[in-house]
């Protein structure tokens, strides 16, 4: 629950800033919210203080920014900020007036994207992160090839893309610097800032997706099928095993319960190969964007479009019940290759099998009523934990006590840090000096 400042706006429903999404968890596709029309002035004052949106940027939860940018926003914001990026003072001032940004521009010929995105950065900014982008390890990203390695000296980027890492709902880094050294105002106006003209770079370059994403070579198309070939008889290698009685028993299990874990393993291992390939092979779309900024998808939907869509499992098992001894009665009693528990070999886009449309359809159900019923109840739970923890207080001596002064806790937290001050739970204080 936060507190909004009312816009009085034409017709009935009611309307609320892209970038507090987040954290009500909000889209339009049909979303309903209740509204409490503040009657006294004590409870506005509240209100205005403890639960306004600028107020709560920063959750006490995890101590990272939970409203922020969103899905195209991060989209648009990316392709911005592309090293490549470079327009006239004309286009770039149509972007600033798209995006409703009043700015002076320097009088410059050209402008890159980089320069543009630096332009609305406090001067007293500084920050060094890794990129959503970047897929190198922890030593070379320094150089990072994919210019994910962001920099930004005295309000000025000077290399890497900024994604969902920099201004990310929930990740963005520079977000909760913002917050610490120039305070609510001024993170919020860059938030909103930042999203329009996110939205309005995307809107003049222009952004879609199509099937043809996701082609991949015929070779690939082969090299994939083999992976998949692989796995699959190195599944069966399993199986002969087990009903030889020779199979590896892993720590704690049954013979048949190391055979699933074993196959389950072989067939994951080999999805991630595949993965691997798609990545290395898939044409640089728009859908690649998108997962590369953290706005939305990631390559395991990509994999599962354009080449395999994996182990269905039911009770994260691999799919059993059905018939005796069997799941569908087109099996033989006792077959246990993948084919006929689960495993889907094809991938969305050329389409399933009836079996693998069977074994998806079984698996989205469990999705379907896993959502429906743990929503329920972990939204019962926590009302009760906190009916149950809701007079506990951190005291002025540091101390948790509650209704009775009993003490819960000597020291608030046990590490008396704030979250909500504190940079992802930790004190960063080096990076304030
Ligand atoms: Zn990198």
């Amino acid at each position: 629950i936060m507190a909004h400042y009312v816009r009085v706006m034409p017709h009935k429903t009611f309307r609320i800033n892209p970038s507090v999404c987040p954290p009500y968890n909000a889209d339009f596709d049909g979303d309903e919210m209740n509204l409490h029309a503040l009657q006294t002035e004590e409870a506005e004052a509240e209100a205005r203080i403890l639960m306004d949106v600028k107020n709560n940027m920063i959750s006490p939860k995890f101590g990272g920014p939970i409203i922020g940018l969103d899905l195209d926003q991060i989209s648009g914001i990316y392709l911005l900020t592309h090293k490549d990026v470079v327009m006239s003072k004309e286009e770039a001032c149509q972007l600033f007036a798209d995006a409703g940004i009043d700015i002076d521009l320097p009088d410059k010929e050209t402008f890159t994207g980089k320069e543009i995105f630096s332009m609305l950065l406090p001067k007293n900014i500084s920050i060094e992160f890794k990129a959503n982008c970047c897929k190198c390890d922890e030593k070379g990203y320094h150089e990072c090839p994919d210019d994910g390695y962001v920099v930004i000296k005295n309000g000025v980027l000077e290399s890497g893309r900024i994604d969902a890492k920099a201004v990310g709902a929930f990740k963005g880094k520079l977000l909760v610097k913002l917050q610490r050294i120039c305070g609510n105002d001024v993170t919020k106006k860059l938030i909103d800032d930042y999203g329009r003209l996110g939205i309005a770079y995307l809107m003049k370059r222009g952004f879609s997706i199509g099937i043809s994403d996701l082609d991949l070579p015929r070779d690939v198309h082969k090299l994939i099928r083999k992976e998949i070939q692989k796995a699959e008889e190195e599944s069966h290698e399993l199986i002969r095993q087990y009903n030889e009685g020779t199979l590896k028993i892993l720590p704690g299990m049954t013979m048949a319960e190391s055979l699933e874990a074993q196959i389950l393993n072989t067939l994951a291992s080999s999805i991630t190969n595949v993965s691997n390939i798609v990545s290395e092979n898939i044409r640089r779309s728009d859908i690649i964007t998108m997962f590369e900024a953290g706005a939305k998808g990631s390559i395991i939907n990509t994999t599962q479009m354009a080449a395999v869509v994996g182990q269905e499992t039911v009770f994260g098992k691999r799919i059993m019940g059905g018939y005796l001894h069997r799941t569908l009665p087109h099996f033989a009693p006792n077959d246990l290759s993948p084919m006929s528990h689960g495993f889907v070999s094809s991938g969305f886009k050329d389409g399933l099998t009836p079996f693998e449309l069977f074994w998806n359809i079984m698996n989205g159900r469990e999705g379907l009523m896993d959502k429906s019923l743990r929503t329920r109840k972990s939204g019962y739970m926590q009302r009760r934990l906190v009916y149950a923890l809701q007079d506990l207080k951190v005291h002025s001596d540091g101390t948790v006590r509650n209704a009775h002064n009993q003490i819960i806790q000597f020291v608030a937290g046990e590490d008396m840090v704030d979250p909500t001050k504190s940079d992802w739970g930790k004190v960063e204080w080096k990076n304030y000096l």
